[in-house]
């Protein structure tokens, strides 16, 4: 699935629980870290094929991640757990929404069984488009309710600047006037 969907959906479950930002943000990192075995895409197709869906999808990358990134939270097992299954979602979108030939060896290095469900779509598919708008709308949301965006650890005074914008739209949907009864 694309990255952007991928970061969206760390951040969206993020805000279902009671992190820091710092772990609200490596919860986005969670969510989109797996596709750092994509970086061969500039080295040729071949290489690509060789390493992305096999390096970075797998159990022992998906335990070794969570453990880094849990390493600089301050409620380590609860984020841990959480990096763990932020992972997997990762896993099943990609079987989801990869297209044909994207297999997952989700037991590499040890074994090389290759998994995929058949009942997936192609990568520039609609429902992919839809899955990301879904999150878009949920990002949507939690700026405008919960008063802050992705932007919020990296670049705080613009996470307040856009927070602020986003209030001042509610605010201001809540104060127009409705249509007259007749
Ligand atoms: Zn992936």
């Amino acid at each position: 699935m694309h990255l952007q969907t991928h970061i969206m959906s760390g951040w969206c479950a993020a805000n279902c629980f009671k992190l820091t930002a710092r772990e609200r943000f490596l919860s986005m990192v969670a969510a989109v870290l797996p596709d750092l075995d994509g970086v061969t895409y500039p080295f040729g197709q071949e290489a690509y094929w060789a390493t992305h869906h096999i390096y970075g999808h797998n159990l022992v990358f998906t335990l070794a991640a969570s453990g880094v990134l849990a390493a600089f939270c301050v409620a380590r097992i609860k984020c841990f757990l959480l990096f763990l299954a932020l992972i997997h979602l990762h896993l099943i979108m990609d079987l989801l929404g990869s297209g044909e030939g994207w297999t997952i060896s989700y037991w590499f290095p040890f074994c090389h069984t290759e998994y995929s469900w058949s009942f997936g779509w192609d990568f520039n598919s609609l429902e992919n488009k839809l899955a990301g708008l879904f999150f878009l709308l949920w990002c949507l949301w939690i700026a405008v309710y919960r008063q802050r965006t992705p932007l919020e650890w990296p670049m705080p005074k613009l996470d307040a600047q856009l927070a602020a914008l986003a209030q001042k739209l509610r605010l201001r949907r809540t104060k127009s006037p409705g249509k007259p009864e007749i």
